[in-house]
C-alpha cells in the first residue's frame, strides 16, 4: 500500500480548505487535500467575500485572478420597507479600509479557483473523489488517514498536521472526540435565483426588505457562462407558517405572491428554487488539539443571518497560517502542538463574540418567520433607522459587516506577536 507523508494534510475542499491550500501555496509545504466529492459545490451557499477577506485574497495575491474570472464587487446595502422605503443605507468607502467592497463570485467558483491557485505549490496533491473516514488517533492528534484511492488502491497518509476543513458534519472533528455547543434553529431557509426585477436598483448593494410578512434578503449573483454582475438575483428567506411543503409544490406565480408581500418589486419574480437549508449552529469547544486543528464550519458553523460562515472560514486562515512553523520546523511535534493552541487562543475569543452575535440576529430573522411578527419587524426597522442616523452606530455596524472583529482594521491585527493574546493561557494544561 503506497504511503503518502505530508506536511499537511487537509480533509475538505470547500472554501475553508481550499483557501488555505491557495494560501500557502509560496510557502514550501507539501500538501495533501481529500475531498470526497465528485460533484461541484452547492452553488446558493455564501458567495459574498468581505472587505477584511478581500484585503487577504490581495495578500495572497489572487485578487486580480478572481477579479478576472468575473467576479463582481458590492458596495454597499440597503435595508427598505416591503414598499421600498430606505430605513439605512451604507456604503463601505465611509470606512477607512483598503478594499471598501464584497468580492461577488458563486460558492462553487470560489473553491475551485482556490485549489486551480493552489496547484501552483510544486508538491501539492488533490485527492478527489476520496473520503476520509479511517483515522488513526493517538494522544498526540492523528498519525495516519487511509484512504480508497479512485484507482481502487488504498493509500495512508501520514501528515505532521492536520487540518479539518470537512464542514458541518466533520469526521476530523468526531475522530478527535472534540464536543460542542450546537442549536437546532426551527426555521429552514429556502433560496431561489431569478432574473433582476427592472426597479431593484443600484445592482451593487445588498438589499434586506421588512414587513409584517416577514423578512427576504436579495443578492446580485454573477451568472454563467457570461458573468453579467446585473442580471441574476439571489433571494433568501426563512420559511415560515407556509412550510417548506408550500415551497416544493408552489408555482412561480404563488411564490412571488408570497415574496411580493415581503418586498413589492418581487410580486412577478421569475423564480426558480436554488435550495433547502435547514439550520444547525455547531460551534467546537476546541479548535486544535496535538496535530490537529479545525477550520470553517468544521470548527464554527453558523446561521447565514449575516452572511458570516465562509468568511469566518477565510477570516481565520490569517492568524493560523502566522502560527504554523515554517517548513523545516514542523516536524517539531511540541512545537507545532503549542503553535495551534496559540492560534486557538487569540481566533477563539474573536469567534465566541461573533458567533454569539450571529446567534442574536439569527434569533432575530427566526421570529420574523413567526405568525404576528408585526411588533418584531417595527422593532428590528427602528433598529435600522437608529444605525442609520447614530454615527458611532453607523461605523460599528459597517466594520462588523465588513468583517473587521471588533472594529479594528485587519492591518491593525494580523502581525501581533503571538504573545499578545487576549488573555493568558497556561500552555501545560
Ligand atoms: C443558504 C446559505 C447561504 C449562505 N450564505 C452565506 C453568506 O452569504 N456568506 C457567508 O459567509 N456564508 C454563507 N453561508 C455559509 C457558508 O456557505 C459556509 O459557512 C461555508 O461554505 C463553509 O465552508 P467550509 O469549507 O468550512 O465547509 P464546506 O463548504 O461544507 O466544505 C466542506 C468540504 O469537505 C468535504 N468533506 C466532508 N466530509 C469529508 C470527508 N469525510 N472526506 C473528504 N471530504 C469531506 C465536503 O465534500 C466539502 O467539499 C451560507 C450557507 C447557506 C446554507
Amino acid at each position: 500500500m503506497p504511503v503518502i507523508e505530508t506536511d499537511i494534510l487537509i480533509v475538505g475542499g470547500g472554501i475553508a480548505g481550499s483557501a488555505l491550500a491557495c494560501a500557502l501555496r509560496h510557502d514550501g509545504y507539501n500538501i495533501v487535500v481529500v475531498e470526497q466529492r465528485k460533484m461541484p459545490l452547492d452553488t446558493a451557499r455564501g458567495d459574498h467575500l468581505q472587505p477584511c477577506n478581500v484585503e487577504l485574497l490581495a495578500r495572497w495575491g489572487v485578487l486580480d485572478k478572481f477579479l478576472e474570472r468575473g467576479a463582481g464587487k458590492r458596495v454597499g446595502h440597503e435595508y427598505r420597507t416591503a414598499e421600498g422605503e430606505v430605513l439605512l443605507s451604507a456604503t463601505y468607502d465611509e470606512l477607512p479600509i483598503p478594499y471598501p467592497y464584497f468580492l461577488v463570485f458563486n460558492h462553487d467558483l470560489i473553491a475551485e479557483l482556490f485549489l486551480e491557485l493552489a496547484e501552483e505549490n510544486p508538491n501539492f496533491l488533490r485527492l478527489q473523489p476520496v473520503a476520509a473516514r479511517k483515522f488513526e488517533v493517538s494522544d498526540d492528534g492523528i498519525q495516519s488517514l487511509t484512504v480508497d484511492l479512485p484507482t481502487g488502491e488504498k493509500a495512508t497518509i501520514k501528515p505532521r498536521l492536520v487540518v479539518g476543513a470537512d464542514g458541518t458534519n466533520s469526521q476530523v472533528r468526531a475522530a478527535m472526540k472534540f464536543t460542542a455547543m450546537e442549536h437546532q434553529y426551527i426555521h429552514p431557509l429556502v433560496a431561489l435565483f431569478g432574473p433582476r426585477p427592472a426597479g431593484l436598483k443600484p445592482q451593487d448593494r445588498l438589499f434586506r426588505y421588512s414587513s409584517k410578512s416577514g423578512i427576504v434578503m436579495v443578492q446580485q449573483r454573477q451568472s454563467q457562462p457570461q458573468p453579467r454582475m446585473d442580471d441574476q438575483i439571489k433571494v433568501t428567506l426563512p420559511i415560515g407558517a407556509e412550510g417548506i411543503a408550500f415551497w416544493k409544490n408552489s408555482t412561480k406565480e404563488q411564490r412571488a405572491e408570497v415574496l411580493g408581500h415581503r418586498a413589492n418589486l418581487l410580486c412577478e419574480f421569475d423564480s426558480d428554487i436554488a435550495g433547502f437549508y435547514p439550520v444547525k449552529m455547531i460551534h467546537s469547544d476546541e479548535y486544535a488539539r496535538g496535530n490537529v486543528v479545525l477550520i470553517g464550519d468544521a470548527a464554527h458553523s453558523v446561521h447565514p443571518a449575516r452572511g458570516q460562515g465562509l468568511n469566518m472560514g477565510i477570516a481565520s486562515l490569517s492568524k493560523l497560517i502566522e502560527s504554523l512553523p515554517s517548513p523545516s520546523g514542523i516536524a517539531n511535534a511540541e512545537k507545532l502542538k503549542r503553535n495551534l493552541l496559540l492560534y486557538q487562543a487569540f481566533q477563539k475569543p474573536l469567534f465566541d463574540r461573533v458567533i454569539a452575535q450571529n446567534h442574536e440576529a439569527a434569533l432575530a430573522m427566526e421570529s420574523t418567520a413567526e405568525a404576528g411578527v408585526a411588533e418584531v419587524v417595527r422593532q428590528l426597522q427602528r433598529q435600522c433607522q437608529k444605525i442609520h442616523q447614530l454615527p458611532e452606530l453607523r461605523k460599528q455596524h459597517l466594520l462588523e459587516a465588513s468583517g473587521y472583529p471588533f472594529g479594528v482594521p485587519l492591518s491593525a491585527w494580523v502581525g501581533l506577536p503571538l504573545k499578545s493574546l487576549p488573555y493568558e493561557m497556561d500552555l501545560q494544561a
